[in-house]
């Protein structure tokens, strides 16, 4: 039997990047996933990310954020890809008076991150194929934006593997036996050694632990929608769209420029009904596309009417609060969950993979926000 370091257990972006910071710091490693890396079924499968600083209160993912982004921007250079990552700015507005709005900046400004504050009047002059329906403040932040998600995992996955990891397309089995496992279950006959073993599921953790993670992560399905811009109209491309976040508004909408001529993005960043990754049919809800008609008629005039030119049906998956869950399987030694992204996470897989990597080595402590009983 073949036995590794470390066998990490899902190929999205946090397992992606979890195999490669564990291979540089000299462990042997396999990773697996039972549909591929980057797969159309994972949350980290879908066209493009956001990746932004502002944060609220919640400064811990401002600071791996800004992390995050230096690091993706010198992976990418190294392995040639600059062009995975949009430098589209990101426009954040919520409404005045939010305190959520002054936490944020004084947040961004702690750390260093380099940040435009703008009132309704200067966001209206400078994005003026927005409309908002009531008082707004902004933050700008110039250097952040988008990253093409599901290629920027496989540019991970393929640089681990050039670094030596195995990747293995198939699906890998639950632990079980004593405290401390030494090997686990690859597809329906086989098996790999394991010193220590990652289940970077993302969506499929509660499906896998449901004794454990049942109630702790719930995975909801999320609708988006690429609309097509008329012809040679470049006003909801960069650089004059950024990507946006309005928390001004209840329904929570985000916005993806136009990149590589896909359409403009456009989702709700509530959770939908509970889904099963495996099974749920990836095909949009007429009132969900209904819903987000009335959005653009109200909010982007100019692409009134629109059609749509490609759907996505993904899912999420929340934890209650919406931080990460990172911890040891408590009836294991060296079994570790790493998941949760809820919502959010994509941007984060350099500072997860950091992260695991150090907990797993015992250089850092762990975070009181990711673990299982906070
Ligand atoms: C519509 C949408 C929009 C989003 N927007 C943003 C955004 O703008 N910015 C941002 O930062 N984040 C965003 N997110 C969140 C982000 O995409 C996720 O948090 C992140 O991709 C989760 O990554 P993951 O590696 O945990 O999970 P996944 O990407 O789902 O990866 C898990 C992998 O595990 C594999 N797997 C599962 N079980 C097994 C098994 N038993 N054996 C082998 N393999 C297995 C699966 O095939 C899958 O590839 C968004 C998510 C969605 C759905």
């Amino acid at each position: 039997m073949t036995s590794y370091d470390s066998v990490v257990i899902g190929a999205g972006v946090f397992g992606a990047w979890t195999a490669y910071r564990l291979r540089l710091a000299g462990k042997s490693v396999a990773l697996l996933d039972a549909y591929g890396a980057g797969n159309s079924r994972a949350s980290s499968g879908g066209e493009s990310r956001i990746i932004r600083m502002s944060y609220g209160a919640d400064e811990i993912y401002t600071r791996w954020s800004a992390r995050s982004l230096a690091a993706w921007k010198a992976f990418l250079d190294e392995v040639k890809a600059p062009g995975l990552f949009y430098p589209t700015g990101v426009l954040w507005t919520s409404s005045e008076g939010d305190a959520r709005a002054a936490d944020n900046r004084a947040a961004l400004v702690r750390n260093g991150v380099t940040f435009e504050n703008l009132t309704q009047l200067e966001v209206e002059k400078r994005f003026p194929q927005l409309r908002f329906s009531r008082p707004i403040t902004a933050v700008f932040e110039p250097e952040s934006g988008v990253l093409l998600a599901r290629r920027c995992v496989q540019a991970v996955v393929r640089e681990a593997v050039v670094r030596g990891v195995d990747f293995i397309h198939a699906i890998g089995g639950v632990a079980s036996g004593d405290r401390k496992i030494s090997s686990v279950s690859i597809g329906p006959h086989a098996r790999i050694g394991a010193g220590e073993l990652i289940y970077a599921c993302g969506p499929w953790l509660p499906k896998m632990f449901p004794a454990l993670l049942g109630d702790r992560i719930r995975a909801t399905r999320q609708e988006v929608f690429f609309f097509g811009t008329a012809a040679s109209d470049r006003r909801f491309a960069p650089p004059a769209m950024p990507a946006w976040l309005d928390y001004s508004d209840p329904r929570r909408s985000y916005a993806i420029p136009d990149l590589e001529s896909r359409g403009f993005k456009l989702a709700f960043d509530r959770h939908g009904p509970e889904v099963d990754p495996d099974t749920q049919e990836r095909i949009v809800q007429a009132d969900a596309l209904a819903e987000a008609r009335e959005f653009l008629r109200e909010r982007f005039p100019g692409l009134a009417g629109a059609p749509i030119v490609e759907t996505r049906v993904c899912q999420y998956e929340n934890t209650e609060t919406g931080d990460f869950l990172i911890d040891r399987h408590p009836d294991f030694e060296n079994v570790w969950l790493v998941g949760g992204g809820s919502g959010h996470g994509f941007k984060h897989g350099p500072a997860v993979g950091e992260y695991v990597e150090r907990l797993l080595a015992g250089t850092i402590n762990s975070e009181p926000r990711f673990a299982l009983t906070g």
